[in-house]
């Protein structure tokens, strides 16, 4: 028995495993989101690194496979921006959680490309594959990617870096360039419901229509907490005579970037009502939205849209957080008058 891969992965792993001799040095994993493109370069690395794979997938159960879980491979790196390191204990971070945000880096940086240096060019420990993996890929500044450029133009040998992407136009167009491309597959609903199913999700078609078809959104999304703080949102949103300023309040503690993803697929929503009848995000929030959607001014809709995708830019680093949740529901209100 070899380890769990991601049903709608295995005829693209199994595909690209057969054929480990002739490996391009570099792949450039991208697909849309959720679909879970850092699962397949992990499954696809430690295959390479398993010591007894069978069908080319790693068995889960041989020494190399065992390093690999527990994260300290020889001839396995992963590199992500600091932000993204849960590994590390920061001292401040326990003591100020809000200081952990501004102090870590959102960015791969060039001391981290540089750090992997010897790793890279000295032997392999278990002279079989050497393994990189960078996510997102984007997250590198310009001189990380430059950096890391050097190493794709002259690989060394047996060596596979795969770069995840969510975004393949915001890579440096010489990286693009030295990368074969692997587009990770997106399941069809039929295997995505089953899988959700399997994981446990009570309601995987609301789960998986909120999260627009992408089956690890969806398990986010199942979560009961994160559900009831959304049912909550949209009673607000549905209620005309809802009081916006404490709402806002109460919302401040709440994940910011949900809030927003709320409002942008309830808009969403609101407009598809008008024009079709249907919704595609909040399937159980239907007659609330037609209601609203009937009476709409659509100028209004589209420029508190457009209001939202501003806001969405500036969503990791708000200068009042309470502020901005209060604006953006007064001109809701607005909105829909
Ligand atoms: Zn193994």
């Amino acid at each position: 028995m070899s380890i769990d891969i991601l049903p709608w992965h295995q005829a693209a792993l199994t595909g690209l495993l057969s054929r480990r001799e002739t490996l391009p040095h570099a792949l450039l994993v991208y697909g849309k989101q959720g679909v879970g493109k850092v699962e397949f370069a992990r499954a696809m690395a430690q295959s390479l690194l398993c010591e007894s794979a069978e069908d080319g997938i790693a068995c889960g159960k041989c020494p190399a496979c065992g390093w690999f879980r527990e994260g300290n491979h020889p001839d396995f790196r992963e590199l992500v921006p600091e932000s993204m390191n849960e590994d590390e204990i920061d001292a401040d971070a326990l003591i100020d959680p809000e200081a952990k945000e501004k102090k870590k880096s959102k960015e791969i940086k060039i001391e981290q490309i540089r750090d992997i240096a010897a790793f890279m060019t000295l032997t392999t420990h278990r002279a079989g594959f050497r393994v990189l993996l960078v996510h997102p890929a984007e997250a590198m500044n310009p001189a990380a990617a430059n950096a890391l450029l050097k190493t794709l133009e002259e690989p060394p040998p047996h060596t596979v870096i795969l770069l995840v992407t969510d975004r393949i136009g915001r890579l440096l167009a010489t990286i693009r360039s030295r990368c074969q491309r692997l587009m990770v597959p997106s399941p069809g609903e039929a295997t995505a419901l089953q899988w959700l199913t399997a994981q446990g999700v009570a309601e995987a078609p609301a789960a998986l229509s909120q999260a627009g078809g992408a089956p690890l959104d969806a398990m986010a999304f199942a979560d009961a907490g994160y559900q009831a703080e959304r049912k909550a949102f949209m009673h607000l949103l549905s209620d005309s005579n809802a009081d916006y300023l404490a709402a806002a309040q109460m919302l401040e503690k709440s994940d910011l970037a949900n809030v927003l993803t709320w409002l942008q697929t309830w808009v969403s929503d609101l407009a598809l009502s008008r024009f079709t009848g249907e919704v595609r995000h909040h399937r159980d929030q239907k007659a609330a939205i037609s209601r609203i959607a009937t009476r709409l001014n659509l100028p209004g809709l589209f420029r508190y849209e457009s209001q939202l995708r501003q806001a969405r830019r500036s969503i990791h680093h708000p200068l009042n957080a309470r502020l901005l949740l209060e604006q953006l529901l007064v001109s809701y209100s607005q909105a829909i008058r």
